[in-house]
């Protein structure tokens, strides 16, 4: 075996990054994903990518022309609002424009971008996709087990409708937050984070709801109280760009919530329709009656798409003990909740490292006897290490963020020149 058989399973951020950043180094891969193509499922949700985590990745698959121009420059742009209405802090965010990559030496820089310019997941997916040769994704798969192969190092893989491809040396999960794979490396599971958002939009919102565009701004606008959270941001471009609201409430249970328990009803188990324009004013008398009007009249008129979301999140600090040809990447190592904006360029960061690895050990023609499992053993004792530093951030930021002063909190250590994923504190 000169170039093993990899098998990535999952076409999120995670494992198209991987897959890219091989195929740039000609190393073949196969993702097996359950959706039926790259738009079956609502994407959603707006990105930050990093100058040192994110982008590095999409450097390693040749990829920085092609992000910035899909970037949204000014997507960084940040409002935070106390909720009497005081607006605490305001910045533009980076409106520096793209340059194509410049020569040096004759070799091409990257000219990262910097700071933590903003893409729309759909749109990252595009690039990695678009980076692959057709034959690499292959739709409509549902991994259903995998197994070991007997007397051999390899490890075979169940498709939903019943076949088995030929056997893999390597198999990474990239499945995400309800990962399968994981379960052969560690009997953990996700736990509630004590957080639930009511997910709300204005789809093309510039045209339909201008005050609402106006009061998002181009990046993101946060309000933040105990154990409430008011997150608007900005996706997608120009006329067809959408805002989101996250109204967070955070309690102290070990479950979710249910919708009856947060409007303050009877738990009879009965359906409650968030498309309801009572029932969501219900909900925001409820948890926000106190804070200020243009706010809760903002919210109320995002009428897209409600849908509750209770986050999820691993231990900070997992580990496990590694097994030769089965690895992780992305939520499915270390799943987080979004309050530092940092999943994803962990994640990215995972493909980085990995692909370096799998690429060192085909160079020097190590992928045979037990070269990968060393190359797994090493590649995840530093994935633990920097994924438990960025999980241990953002559980210190959601906790504060949710406290009385949180918000003022957050500005404080912004003035010392900080983010939120640097966040050190307690
Ligand atoms: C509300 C919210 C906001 C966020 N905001 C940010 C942010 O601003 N910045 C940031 O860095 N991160 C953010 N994140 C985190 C970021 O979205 C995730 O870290 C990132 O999507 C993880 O990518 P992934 O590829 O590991 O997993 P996923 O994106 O979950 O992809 C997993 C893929 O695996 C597939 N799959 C699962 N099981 C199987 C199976 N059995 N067989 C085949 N395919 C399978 C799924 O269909 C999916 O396509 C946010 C997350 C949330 C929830």
């Amino acid at each position: 075996m000169s170039t093993p058989r990899i098998a990535i399973i999952g076409a999120g951020p995670g494992g198209l990054m991987l897959a890219s950043i091989l195929h740039h180094n000609n190393i073949p891969c196969t993702i097996f994903e359950r959706d039926s193509s790259a738009v079956a499922r609502a994407q959603g949700g707006t990105l930050d990518i990093h100058e040192y985590s994110g982008q590095q990745a999409l450097n390693a698959a040749g990829l920085m022309n092609e992000f910035r121009s899909v970037m949204r420059l000014g997507g960084d742009a940040m409002k935070i609002i106390r909720k009497d209405g005081t607006v605490l802090f305001e910045s533009d965010g980076e409106e520096e424009s793209p340059k194509a990559s410049e020569q040096q030496n004759g070799e091409p820089t990257a000219n990262f971008v910097k700071g933590r310019p903003e893409i729309d997941r759909p749109a990252l997916k595009d690039i990695l996709i678009a980076s692959l040769p057709t034959e690499t994704i292959h739709w409509g798969c549902k991994v259903t087990s995998i197994d070991p192969v007997a007397n051999s190092k390899q490890w075979s893989i169940e498709l939903e409708d019943g076949s088995r491809p030929a056997p893999f040396d390597l198999v990474v999960g990239a499945d995400g937050a309800w990962s399968r794979t994981r379960a052969l490396l560690t009997d953990q599971q996700p736990f509630y984070s004590g957080v639930t958002a009511l997910d709300v939009w204005v789809h093309k919102v510039d045209e339909v709801a201008p005050d609402v565009s106006a009061f998002v701004g181009l990046g993101n606008c946060f309000l933040w109280d105990t154990n409430r959270a008011l997150l608007f941001q900005r996706n997608g471009q120009g006329s067809e760009g959408d805002a989101r609201c996250y109204a967070c409430i955070k309690t102290d249970t070990k479950i979710p919530p249910t919708a009856q328990a947060l409007l303050g009803e009877a738990d009879d188990g009965a359906e409650v329709d968030w498309t309801d324009a009572r029932v969501r004013e219900r909900f925001v008398e409820r948890h926000f009656g106190d804070w200020f009007t243009e706010v809760k009249r903002i919210l109320l008129s995002m009428t897209d798409t409600p849908v509750l979301r209770p986050m999820y999140m691993l231990p900070v600090g997992l580990t496990w003990e590694s097994r030769p040809g089965i690895t992780l990447v992305g939520d499915a190592a270390h799943l987080m909740t979004p309050f530092a904006g940092v999943g994803v360029n962990v994640g990215m960061m995972d493909a980085l490292e990995l692909a370096q690895g799998i690429v060192t050990c085909v160079k020097e023609g190590t992928a045979d006897g037990d070269g990968l499992a060393v190359m797994l053993q090493k590649y995840e004792k530093g994935m633990f290490a920097r994924s438990g530093e960025e999980a241990a951030k953002t559980a210190s930021a959601m906790r504060m963020q949710f406290l009385e002063d949180g918000a003022e909190k957050v500005i404080k250590i912004m003035s010392q020149g900080l983010q939120p994923d640097e966040l050190v504190f307690e």
